[in-house]
């Protein structure tokens, strides 16, 4: 991805977007999804044991998913076909639903082949909560660059994502059958939301960041799913007939891993599901959950350096509610959010120093930072989906609670 302007003119929009603030906006009041229910605190414990983070993301051991990315995988390459493979591998021994969407693009290097990874739990549900990330490294055609692993860009959010599907897999299979054995598809009307991973290909550009040498990947994907129609029976009455209609909120994480990043609310009309991972932070802390380990190998190097975490990730939403950078970063998000996807972008904003440069490799990452991502992501996502084995099926017919924050109502016109 890339920033759209330099440094000098975001001062200039933040002039701007103050200006703008003090403007009437239309009234679009935001909620949450029907299927959210909070954790219970029995079951804090249990979401962060689901998996062993050290075994997925120590990438000092080379047997770890992280580790293995970490290696020069630009579009094309035997590496990422490789790695695909790796990742549909995963998938299919979780016992996901898989779909591999192949295509050949024109690029500044003549015609390539690309391939989105598509995966989702429940592919009958009728709604999808979408996390996503690129798989694909930036493409440098001289050596030493063309070494580049892309840590941060995107290596370490793809670990994140392939550890969230292991550990929410026993949740996510056990609230489908609690589903299905309370009401079967009629259950469905409010319940049928599944998560969906995608690893999207060919979102860096070959040469210099353009409309056409960018986000192939991610472009291809939203034309295709806006423009199908599902004829195939629906499981009920309400299912969206376009895929694209079925999503509800699309996640995008970019650039995660190094330390201390500053992740910003983009949009208005999400900003309560950006609250909700500013709040699975503020909870995995109070509960202690982030930054165990700080003596682990790979971070008693750098302790000094990165200080002691106790800063948020995230820019509180503030008044304004929206960051003066909205709408200036190009990523594999913008196809979906110009055909009115539901969009979260989970980027740090400055990007981390090394950004395109062959430092961003296994230095740049803190390992504590890491696993704190893994873990903010996986409580977000079960509170997202009510996931809690624990807790009961809500009764469909009784409204869910609005929750009402004066910073929802604004547009996404603002900012
Ligand atoms: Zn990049």
């Amino acid at each position: 991805m890339r920033p759209r302007l330099r440094i000098a003119w975001l001062a200039l929009l933040l002039l701007a977007s103050v200006a703008l603030a003090a403007r009437p906006r239309p009234h679009v009041l935001k909620r949450r999804n029907p299927t959210y229910a909070p954790l219970s605190d029995s079951s804090l414990d249990e979401l962060v044991a689901l998996t062993d983070l050290d075994a997925t993301l120590d990438w000092t051991r080379p047997e770890t998913t992280l580790a293995k990315l970490l290696v020069p995988r630009a579009v094309g390459s035997a590496n990422l076909t490789r790695l695909q493979g790796m990742v549909e591998g995963h998938f299919r021994k979780l016992g996901w639903h898989v779909e591999k969407d192949t295509f050949d693009d024109s690029t500044p290097y003549g015609t390539k082949t690309f391939t989105n990874l598509v995966f989702t739990h429940d592919p009958s549900a009728p709604r999808r909560l979408v996390l996503s990330a690129h798989l694909d490294s930036k493409f440098f055609p001289t050596h030493p660059e063309d070494q580049f692993v892309g840590a941060t860009d995107s290596a370490a959010p793809c670990a994140m994502l392939l550890d969230l599907a292991t550990g929410l897999t026993p949740w996510l299979d056990r609230r489908k059958q609690r589903v299905e054995e309370g009401g079967g598809e009629e259950g469905r009307e409010g319940q049928g939301e599944s998560l969906q991973i995608i690893f999207f290909d060919g979102e860096e550009a070959f040469k210099d960041w353009t409309h056409s040498d960018s986000i192939y990947g991610a472009r291809h994907l939203a034309h295709k799913w806006g423009s199908e129609t599902d004829h195939s029976p629906q499981p009920v009455r309400a299912t969206p007939r376009s895929p694209l209609r079925r999503i509800s909120h699309l996640v995008l994480l970019d650039l995660l891993g190094a330390p201390n990043p500053l992740i910003r609310n983009f949009f208005p009309t999400t900003g309560w599901l950006f609250d909700e991972f500013l709040h699975a932070e503020e909870r995995l802390g109070n509960a202690g959950h982030l930054w165990q380990g700080l003596e682990g190998e790979a971070y008693s190097a750098r302790k000094g350096e990165v200080g002691a975490h106790e800063r948020s990730f995230f820019v509180s939403r503030g008044g304004g509610g929206v960051s003066a950078y909205a709408g200036q970063i190009e990523d594999d998000h913008l196809p979906f959010l110009r055909e009115g996807v539901p969009v979260v972008h989970l980027i740090s904003v400055p990007f981390p120093k090394v950004w395109h440069t062959i430092k961003d490799n296994a230095d740049a990452l803190d390992l504590p930072t890491v696993k704190a991502w893994s873990l903010i992501v996986r409580l977000a996502v079960a509170e997202y989906l009510g996931l809690d084995p624990s807790a009961p099926i809500p009764n469909l017919n009784t409204p869910t609670e609005v929750k009402r924050d004066p910073r929802d109502l604004l547009s996404d016109e603002a900012g």
